[in-house]
């Protein structure tokens, strides 16, 4: 990004164009609504033909732990020794980003939701439809890197497409102690996205909060690395840990328990705790102390999302119940 990275115009990007053997800095540069904007591209073509491993953060732009991860990840690969390429966007959405917040300032757009955008749309469309076509469209295996942002906490876990069983596969190579299983994927993501295009996918999640946690740093970095010994671009075998929680469910986060009402929350549950169907994971008070809401678990299951923010604006997730893999 900035100085010493290369403008190049989007249409015209093609990863294997590009020398072998290094490390390519770009910004893909286009325009929307009269904004300029651009995807900026950290590239490392390895010095060997192999599988191009995609992988992007930021697409919400308060989540921090996959930016740098991807940072970190770039500056230790050795493209000697790599038989194909990792083709890596740091900061998907980079109106979002600079605002610190989920959602972009300019269009109040969710890239999370508006796959596979517009060329011609609003500018968080158009972002979509850049990396779609100029990002995606040159994957073997695609990984984006969430979290929980800064209002909410979630487990720090990998997530897959379970429509599909090289994601499967993936998943359990990138070495996670929660697995989350999804047999629908709703529309406008980026995985939905990749998932048309017949590319693998997966996502993470951490805790987030607006911190960038050093043990999540750790599970991205070496999930990341992991999935590179796994698709043979690095030597050896990914490095295992036993998995503890299989989840099983639609993961959207669209669908948790919402707020109804400002308020002030008191959460009585904790993540991945279990809980009965009806059973009461939190309050929402007003400015006396009174309550104004009594949220129940709407299924049985586990608690894989909790606002962290006792400040809860109306329409936001506040928990979010999966179920548990037979
Ligand atoms: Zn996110």
């Amino acid at each position: 990004m900035g100085p010493g990275a290369d403008p190049v115009n989007p249409r015209e990007f093609d990863p294997s164009q590009l020398d072998r053997g290094r490390k390519h800095s770009l910004d893909l540069e286009f325009a929307a609504a009269g904004t300029a904007l651009r995807l900026p591209v950290l590239l490392v073509r390895g010095e060997r033909p192999g599988p191009v491993f995609a992988v992007s953060a930021g697409v919400h732009g308060d989540e921090y732990e996959g930016i740098q991860t991807i940072y970190e990840v770039v500056e230790a690969l050795d493209p000697a020794a790599m038989s194909g390429d990792l083709l890596a966007v740091p900061v998907a959405n980079e109106p979002a980003f600079w605002h610190g917040t989920r959602t972009s300032p300019l269009d109040d757009g969710n890239l999370a939701r508006v796959f596979p955008g517009n060329p011609n749309g609003s500018p968080t469309e158009a972002i979509a439809w850049h990396f779609d076509q100029s990002i995606l469209a040159h994957a073997d295996l695609y990984l984006d890197l969430h979290s929980a942002g800064v209002r909410c906490l979630m487990p720090s876990l990998i997530g897959y497409d379970a429509s599909d069983e090289r994601s499967r596969i993936a998943a359990e190579a990138f070495g996670a102690s929660v697995i989350w299983a999804h047999p629908t994927v709703a529309p406008g993501r980026t995985i939905s996205a990749a998932r048309a295009r017949g590319i693998p996918a997966l996502y993470t999640e951490a805790r987030g909060a607006g911190r960038v946690h050093p043990a999540d740093l750790r599970l991205y970095r070496r999930g990341v690395f992991n999935l590179l010994r796994h698709l043979g671009i690095l030597a050896g075998e990914p490095e295992t840990v036993p998995c503890q929680w299989r989840l099983h469910g639609d993961g959207n986060i669209d669908d948790s328990v919402l707020a109804t009402r400002p308020g002030f929350l008191i959460s009585d549950v904790e993540l991945l705790q279990t809980v009965a169907e009806g059973q009461t994971m939190g309050r929402l008070l007003d400015l006396h102390g009174r309550t104004l809401d009594v949220f129940r678990a709407p299924r049985a299951g586990v608690v894989a999302l909790i606002h962290a923010c006792p400040k809860v604006e109306s329409g936001e997730p506040l928990f979010l119940v999966t179920g548990v893999a037979a």
